[in-house]
């Protein structure tokens, strides 16, 4: 019983190397940064829309001012000065002067939301292209993960198959609970007893638990859960 899982384990453990190559390949770090890159860019994208339409409401309500205010002067323009008295001139003028100082504010607010414009469209144009090249080295990450991918996937079918064939010997309760720590990335998941202690994590086993598994030849780690095992058979390592 406990050969087999051991046969299991270190056949099994070619296969964790294999995954993990693919796991930690650089093409497969670069697809995912792509991956996140493109994201990013798509949520910018998103968040200037919602600026720009804030924009262009500000624009509207700008040009609803300025409209408002050239009115007012083209009235302006229409008095004829020459039959008012001194009072009324100053008066004038100082409408006038009102005028003007309501124009230039104006003036410096148009000229304030220009900018924003402009640099709303940069940014735009700049997220933009970002994500392009996202995708585009995302595409050559892809091409080349795959390549490297399928080169190991004659090695999984192959340790896969072995592996079925493997598992026929063993009790599936047991290889149930191996292929739950092994999803949680807890490998290898058997484990000699060494120096009376856990071979995963070094946790050392209490006398009376270490009396049951010389009576049971396997026990699991109160520590880390894993299952440390006992040979009859002298080490042949
Ligand atoms: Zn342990």
């Amino acid at each position: 019983m406990l050969e087999n899982i051991l046969e299991y384990q270190k056949k099994d453990a070619m296969l964790v190397k294999i995954e993990r190559e693919l796991e930690n390949s650089e093409s497969k770090r670069v697809v995912n940064e792509m991956v996140e890159q493109v994201k990013q860019a798509q949520n910018k994208l998103v968040a200037l829309e919602r600026s720009a339409s804030q924009i262009i409401a500000e624009y509207e309500k700008l040009k609803q001012r300025f409209e408002h205010e050239s009115k007012k002067l083209e009235d302006v323009k229409k008095v004829d000065f020459s039959k008012k008295s001194e009072n009324e001139l100053r008066e004038s003028t100082t409408v006038i002067n009102r005028q003007i100082a309501s124009m230039l504010t104006l003036n410096k607010e148009i000229t304030k939301l220009s900018n924003r414009i402009v640099s709303a469209l940069n940014d735009f144009e700049k997220t933009k292209q970002a994500g392009v090249l996202a995708k585009k080295k995302y595409s050559e990450s892809i091409e080349k993960y795959n390549k490297f991918a399928s080169n190991k996937n004659n090695q999984i079918t192959q340790i896969k198959a072995d592996l079925s064939n493997l598992a026929k010997k063993i009790d599936s309760k047991v290889l149930e609970r191996y292929n739950k720590m092994r999803d949680d990335h807890k490998f290898p998941i058997f484990v000699p007893l060494v120096n009376n202690s856990c071979g995963g994590c070094a946790m050392e086993v209490p006398s009376a638990r270490l009396d049951l598994l010389k009576k049971e030849k396997m026990l699991e780690c109160e520590s880390c859960h894993r299952m440390i095992y006992i040979s009859d058979k002298p080490k042949t390592k």
